[in-house]
C-alpha cells in the first residue's frame, strides 16, 4: 500500500477513535476492508477522509464515523445472520461481513447491486448474499434475522416488517427522520409480542428509504 494511504488510514482510524469508537474488532473491520475500491476513480483519494461521499444514482457511501457506530451499535457476533437494507455500494455489507457469519443485504437500484456484487466477488468477500427488492418489505425467506440495519433514513418509524423480522434480543439500528432532521436509533427487542427498546444514538442524514425497486 503507497505510505500516503496508510497514514491516511492511519488518520482516519484514530479519528474514528477520538469520536467514540473503542470496540476494537469494528475497527479492525474498517481498517481492512479498503474503502477505496468502494468509491468512483476520481474520488479515491478522498476515500479514506471521515465523509460521505457519492457513489451513483444519487446515492452515497455512508461517513465512516457513521459506519463504525451502526455497526458497533448492532453488536455483532460471529454466529449472526444480518438483514441490510441499502447495499449501495457494498462497504458496510464488506465490514460487516467481517464481523458476522452471513449478511443479506437488498438494494432497490439494479446498477448499484450489480457493481457492489463484483466488488464483494473481487474482494473475496463470501458471506454476503445480495439482491435487487424493496428492502421495506425485509426478506421473509430468510427471516428472521438476528440483527438489522437499514442504511437509508425512515421518515417516521421503522417499517413494521423489519421489525417483525427481528429475532427477541436482536437489534434493528435505522435512521429516522426527514430531510435534515435525522437521527439514528436502536431498537432492541425485547419480546415475541413485539416490546421494543430504543436507544438513540446519533444525529445523521442519509438518503430516504424510498419504495419499490428503482426505475434504471
Ligand atoms: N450501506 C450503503 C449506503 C448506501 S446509501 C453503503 O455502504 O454504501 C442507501 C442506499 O439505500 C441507497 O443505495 C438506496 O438506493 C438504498 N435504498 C433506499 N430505499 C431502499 C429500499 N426500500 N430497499 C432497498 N434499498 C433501498
Amino acid at each position: 500500500m503507497p505510505t500516503q494511504t496508510a497514514n491516511k488510514k492511519i488518520r482516519l482510524l484514530l479519528a474514528l477513535r477520538a469520536a467514540g469508537i473503542t470496540d476494537t474488532r469494528v475497527l479492525a473491520a474498517i481498517e481492512s476492508v479498503p474503502r477505496d475500491t468502494f468509491v468512483p476513480e476520481e474520488l479515491k483519494p478522498q476515500a479514506w477522509e471521515d465523509t460521505a461521499l457519492p457513489i451513483g444514482c444519487g446515492q452515497t457511501i455512508s461517513q465512516p464515523l457513521v459506519v463504525a457506530t451502526m455497526t458497533a451499535a448492532l453488536e455483532p457476533t460471529d454466529r449472526d445472520k444480518v438483514l441490510e437494507v441499502g447495499t449501495g455500494c457494498g462497504y458496510q455489507a464488506a465490514v460487516l461481513a467481517r464481523l458476522v457469519r452471513r449478511v443479506y443485504t437488498i438494494e432497490r437500484h439494479k446498477p448499484l447491486l450489480q457493481a457492489a456484487e463484483s466488488r464483494l466477488e473481487t474482494l473475496g468477500v463470501r458471506n454476503v448474499t445480495a439482491i435487487c427488492g424493496d428492502g421495506m418489505a425485509g426478506w421473509p425467506a430468510q427471516a428472521p434475522f438476528d440483527k438489522i440495519i437499514v442504511t437509508a433514513a425512515a421518515h417516521g418509524e421503522p417499517p413494521p416488517v423489519l421489525l417483525e423480522q427481528l429475532k427477541v434480543g436482536g437489534h434493528l439500528v435505522i435512521p429516522v427522520g426527514g430531510q435534515g432532521e435525522q437521527v439514528l436509533r436502536r431498537y432492541t427487542k425485547e419480546s415475541a409480542e413485539g416490546a421494543f427498546a430504543v436507544k438513540g444514538l446519533l444525529p445523521v442524514r442519509f438518503v430516504p428509504l424510498l419504495p419499490d425497486v428503482a426505475g434504471d
